[in-house]
């Protein structure tokens, strides 16, 4: 079968993506097969970094990939001779994976150690969120991506997705698990909110942490009061580093508004890499892997869907449980991501199943 390089990936020149299907017992023996019969490893060169984008779940929530699947998927890497690590960024919101260094610690205790899982694990945009490098977006909802720095270092990807519900977008999947995995603090920000951060008076105890951590020297004291300036970029980094949470950001943008932004970043971080992606459905809960509780999941496990196309990955997810997302949020439209990813020339929705 040939090769074709389109737009952001190599695709196989068909009408249809190939999307296989891992029934859930199935798991554990067929991730291995898959990458094996996938064609991603003919892609790739040998000896070259391997980021593997897993979410290792927010401290209180075990509800996240299973170790011992990435172990699967790790091993298979080092047979290819390649050097995998298993890669990650900060989070926007409060919580202990808001810096680097507590975010290892929480990999580590959810079980992703490096003697487990066989591979380190890197959060590639600094220990505030603070490093990233800007992506022009040709035609984008957004001028620019902004993209954690390390992921520089990663032209080969493997997105290990966790499907489960979202209270913004509907369901996230392997198109979010891109986005806004890979994005810095400021690419989260951006595309969740329209505005730039601010303090809350009643919080602030003046401690001038925030006024000594800004890279852009944008925040300022009126009356005792921390107060952010027109200087601001954005960048998200005074949220995480203020000891009393008293900066805030406003998630005001609407959840269209967010799946185009999302697509815009799927496009910035595949330009020029190649990647495959995998669909874990299994524990589909109402919320994703940052909410700090271990929810009940809505649905019996179904296994894990992989392709070499993002879109056809979500796609065939949806296809199965799509019913229960609409059921938990029938006020979003998540077909916004889909299509727009389509425009973007992320991948098809039309594909074909490969049972295993
Ligand atoms: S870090 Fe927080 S509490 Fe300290 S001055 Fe800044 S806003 Fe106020
Ligand atoms: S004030 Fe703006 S530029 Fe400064 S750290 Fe906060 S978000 Fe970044």
């Amino acid at each position: 079968m040939p090769f074709l390089r389109l737009q952001n990936q190599w695709c196989v020149a068909m009408s249809r993506a190939r999307v296989w299907f891992l029934p859930k017992e199935r798991v554990l023996d067929g991730l291995g097969v898959v990458l094996k019969n996938s064609g991603f490893f003919e892609m790739v060169k040998p000896r070259k970094r391997v980021g593997i984008k897993v979410h290792f779940g927010e401290a209180g929530n075990t509800n996240h990939i299973d170790p011992e699947y990435v172990r699967r998927v790790v091993i298979t890497t080092t047979y290819f001779n390649l050097q995998p690590a298993l890669i990650e960024t900060t989070s926007l919101y409060r919580g202990r994976r808001q810096r680097a260094s507590e975010h290892i610690k929480v990999a580590h205790e959810h079980g992703f150690v490096p003697e487990r899982v066989l591979a380190p694990v890197e959060i590639l945009d600094g220990e505030y969120g603070e490093k990233f490098y800007a992506v022009p977006v040709p035609n984008g909802r957004v001028a620019e991506a902004y993209l954690a720095s390390g992921l520089r270092y990663y032209r080969y990807l493997i997105n290990l997705a966790h499907f489960k519900g979202h209270f913004v977008v509907g369901y996230g999947g392997t198109l979010k698990n891109l986005a806004m995995g890979l994005a810095a603090k400021a690419g989260k920000l951006a595309m969740h909110s329209s505005s730039k951060p601010y303090v809350d008076k009643n919080k602030c105890v003046s401690c001038g942490t925030c006024v000594d951590y800004c890279p852009h020297d944008a925040i300022g004291f009126v009356e005792y009061v921390a107060k952010i300036g027109r200087s601001c970029t954005g960048c998200g980094g005074c949220v995480a580093v203020c000891p009393s949470g008293a900066i805030k950001l406003n998630w005001d943008e609407a959840s269209e508004s967010v799946q185009e932004k999302m697509a815009d970043y799927c496009q910035a971080i595949l330009a020029g890499r190649v990647a495959i992606h995998f669909n874990f459905v299994l524990k589909v809960t109402p919320n994703c892997d940052c909410y700090p509780q271990t929810e009940e999941p809505v649905i019996p496990d179904v296994g894990v869907f992989a392709s070499l196309d993002p879109v056809a990955c979500d796609q065939a997810a949806l296809d199965r449980v799509g019913v229960e997302i609409r059921r938990l949020y029938p006020h979003l439209n998540y077909q916004v991501l889909l299509e727009r990813a389509v425009e973007l020339g992320l991948g098809k929705r039309e594909y074909e199943l490969v049972s295993l």
